[in-house]
């Protein structure tokens, strides 16, 4: 691999980024997190107003969980924001090693490696589905290169290039930007790479058989009841998840997971006992998809009148002021 090419590369075609320039560790450490499972044009908006509202480490500990997840709303994968704040409370000053990073909640091998390259300087290669899709054309990589062993696999063999670089960050950044922007999944720009004179698959014109790919699985179908009652003065009634696991602490319609969509009359008993108000009518407004990474769910919408107190839990409130799960969010606009 030649190193220098590449960085040349790099330093003429490298995309503006607001963590890039100046790079701050907990606005690379931010913007990482962010980036994981979420297309960078996404996260420019997500991150401008994170980094707004959470300046700092320490206004990120100090805020209540249900402002980050509101800031987070519609990036998917909360877990992330939850183990972002945790990972903020859990520490007096941001860690200054390597090792440092790797050990805080949420910050796995390639996360530590990206923050500790561009912000520390040690020599750690990143290896994110963008490398490795890079090097499996390049060498000709066979089998899964997106496993956790392959992944390894690949950091010992770029080791001694990032150890030839005088910046490893930039060694970093070069290598996802080169996946990111020409070495793309499809249609790779093989004209406009820097490794286009020793790239193995290009030579036998075969850039998009690597990297192998598994043949996918197909996801289950999972269906759900959800109720939307209003008081009549945009208030929802909404009730919150648990803190931890699929959507943790965010807020969405009453609902109940079913075997399949339902009759009016099915639904009342439903809603009763999910909301503890009595319905007076019921009405079927629609369904709504949303597939998360390992199932697709239907979500049935009943129109509910009713009345009553509602039960522990649920409360009325304005969609605008609480986290929202996304079906809930394609549900109100139903
Ligand atoms: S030459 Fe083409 S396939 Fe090879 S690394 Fe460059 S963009 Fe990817």
């Amino acid at each position: 691999m030649d190193v220098e090419r590449l960085l040349s590369w790099y330093r003429a075609n490298k995309r503006a980024m607001p963590w890039r320039d100046n790079p701050d560790p907990y606005a690379v450490w931010v913007s990482e997190i962010m980036l994981q499972q979420t297309r960078i044009e996404t996260v420019y908006g997500y991150f401008a107003r994170f980094m707004a509202r959470f300046p700092t480490f320490r206004a990120l500990a100090a805020a209540p969980m249900q402002d980050v997840l509101k800031a987070w709303e519609g990036l998917g994968y909360y877990t992330r924001a939850r183990n972002l704040k945790r990972a903020a409370e859990s520490i007096r000053s941001l860690p200054g090693t390597l090792e440092g990073w790797r050990a805080l909640p949420g910050v796995g091998p390639y996360t530590a490696a990206a923050i500790a390259s561009v912000c520390l300087g040690v020599a750690a290669p990143v290896v994110d589905g963008n490398v490795s899709r890079v090097l499996a054309r390049l060498r000709r990589f066979a089998g899964d290169t997106r496993s956790a062993p392959a992944r390894e696999r690949l950091a010992a063999w770029l080791q001694p290039f990032i150890d030839c670089a005088e910046q490893p960050g930039e060694f970093n950044q070069a290598m996802m930007e080169l996946g990111e922007t020409v070495c793309l999944p499809r249609s790779p720009a093989c004209s406009r790479c820097p490794f286009a004179g020793t790239c193995l698959a290009h030579a036998a014109g075969e850039e998009e058989k690597f990297p192998e790919r598994k043949a996918k699985k197909t996801i289950p179908e999972r269906h759900s009841l959800a109720f939307r009652h209003s008081d009549g003065e945009g208030r929802f009634l909404f009730a919150q998840r648990p803190p931890d696991g699929l959507l943790g602490g965010l807020w969405e319609l009453p609902n109940q997971e079913a075997k399949r969509k339902t009759t009016t009359k099915a639904a009342r008993p439903v809603f009763h006992s999910r909301t503890g108000l009595v319905p007076s009518a019921v009405r079927y407004a629609g369904t709504v998809t949303h597939v998360f990474s390992h199932f697709k769910l239907q979500f049935h919408v009943y129109d509910v009148e009713a009345s009553g107190e509602p039960k522990n839990g649920c409360v009325f409130a304005l969609p605008e002021t609480l986290p929202l799960a996304t079906a809930t969010r394609k549900a109100l606009r139903l």
